[in-house]
């Protein structure tokens, strides 16, 4: 059995370990901050979709974007993903890990440039998620220069309001992403017109960390209802693509499970998809693959008072994880070697960074630390490295996967050579 947090005291007195293997001795080797992701949580939560999706012919296309580490991209393609991409780079990122997993890579985003739509057309990617009349345009145009036709699936927005922070929901027409699914049966008249353009799927994506899986529900449903319009028409519409945003529990003292989570999240798709047949049903999680399969390691650099307020000052800052700053996240901060009989205190965990913004947790109470300890910032694995920056001339984090009993280096910590490479004086 494999447990939902791969982070966890193999016994109360030792430390914390990844999959068994000791944190804290990971930090001596590699220094901190440091990324620690499991391999074996991440093929867990993988197969906790393939096992939720098996009454139905799908593929996992897990979006790159929430962690584009080659070696996590690497793993995935080996156990048959596909993949989501939003931009060139992260194609160049499949095709550099196996030039053959192309042809599982739908392309998403709402400003493909005509460089990036070559590269795909010329990679024989899977798909393009469309996202505006102009965007087909501009594919129509690109595919018969290439002489290549292009599967195309229009992303449209079905109006759905799904609970989550309001900079990562994305299902409203009032929101930059899709084509308003009123008018999806015109473009898609336009795209049937063009030589090159096989438009054969229907896709839509509302936004991400949505724990309901209503809105998921509601959303397919009025897809399902597109579906049947569109073969009406006399499309041959054969994939669907439901996007991804499942979100997960940040909170490690409310229960969560995430085989009863995705069982939901089927159940909820399926109701509407299921009876259409000859349907091929695309998925594209990030954030439930890989958030809990991650941590970043942390070292406390000082202790302060100012009035009343405790500060943690620690080696990570905002540029690192910059999930609380943007989105007011919440992350579980824990310290890596249990202190007997700590006292509990309430403390701002802050990096040093210079903006008011940069911390990773406010009025937190946690068991009192000192300078050297070591702390883990749990459930970092998606939209933690993959969002980080050079703000304040901080060199990125190095990054580690645990497979097995073993972890070994993924991403070296950078040098201020690679900071200063690009530039001229
Ligand atoms: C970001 C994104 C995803 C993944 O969202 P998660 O919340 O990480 O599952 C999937 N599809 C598209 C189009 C996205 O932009």
């Amino acid at each position: 059995m494999i447990s939902t947090r791969p982070f966890a005291h193999p016994d109360p007195s030792s430390p914390l370990a990844c999959d068994g293997v000791s944190l804290e001795t990971l930090a001596k080797k590699f220094g901190t901050p440091l990324y620690t992701y499991s391999a074996g949580q991440i093929l867990h939560r993988l197969r906790l979709f393939t096992s939720a999706f098996a009454s139905i012919p799908h593929l996992v296309c897990y979006s790159v974007k929430a962690n584009s580490a080659l070696a996590i991209l690497k793993l995935l393609d080996q156990h048959g993903a596909g993949f989501d991409i939003v931009s060139g780079g992260e194609l160049e990122r499949i095709l550099r890990v196996n030039k053959q997993a192309a042809e599982r890579v739908v392309f998403s985003g709402v400003g493909k440039t005509a460089a990036e739509i070559d590269l795909a057309l010329r990679s024989g990617i899977l798909i393009f998620n469309v996202e505006s009349a102009a965007e087909l345009d501009l594919l129509a145009e690109r595919a018969s220069k290439l002489r290549k036709r292009a599967r195309v699936a229009l992303r449209v927005n079905p109006d759905v309001f799904a609970e989550t922070h309001p900079y990562i929901s994305t299902g409203l027409r009032e929101h930059k992403f899709g084509i308003d699914i009123r008018q999806a049966r015109a473009v898609y008249k336009l795209a049937a017109k063009q030589k090159y353009l096989d438009p054969c799927g229907a896709s839509v994506h509302i936004g991400s960390q949505i724990r309901s899986a209503d809105p998921f529900g509601a959303a397919a449903e009025r897809v399902a209802q597109l579906i049947r319009d569109l073969r009406s028409d006399g499309l041959a519409i054969t994939s669907v693509d439901v996007g991804g945003g499942l979100g997960i529990e940040y909170h490690s003292d409310h229960s969560f499970n995430p085989e009863e989570k995705i069982h939901q999240y089927a159940t909820a798709l399926l109701k509407s998809l299921r009876p259409i047949e000859n349907l091929r049903l695309l998925l594209e999680p990030g954030r439930f693959i890989v958030a809990q399969a991650g941590a970043l390691l942390t070292r406390v650099l000082y202790v302060k008072k100012n009035g009343e307020k405790t500060f943690v000052v620690t080696d990570a800052a905002m540029n690192d994880l910059i999930r609380p700053a943007l989105y007011q996240a919440h992350h579980d901060i824990v310290p890596v070697m249990p202190r007997k009989g700590a006292r509990k205190k309430v403390v701002d965990v802050v990096g040093p960074v210079c903006e008011t913004g940069d911390f990773f947790a406010r009025d937190r109470e946690l068991p009192e630390l000192k300078p050297g300890d070591l702390v883990a910032i749990l459930d970092a694995g998606a939209y933690g490295l993959s969002l980080s920056s050079n703000y304040n001339s901080r060199p990125r984090p190095a990054e580690v996967l645990v497979e097995g009993k073993r972890a070994r280096l993924i991403r070296r910590r950078e040098t201020m050579d690679d900071l200063f490479a690009p530039e001229q004086i």
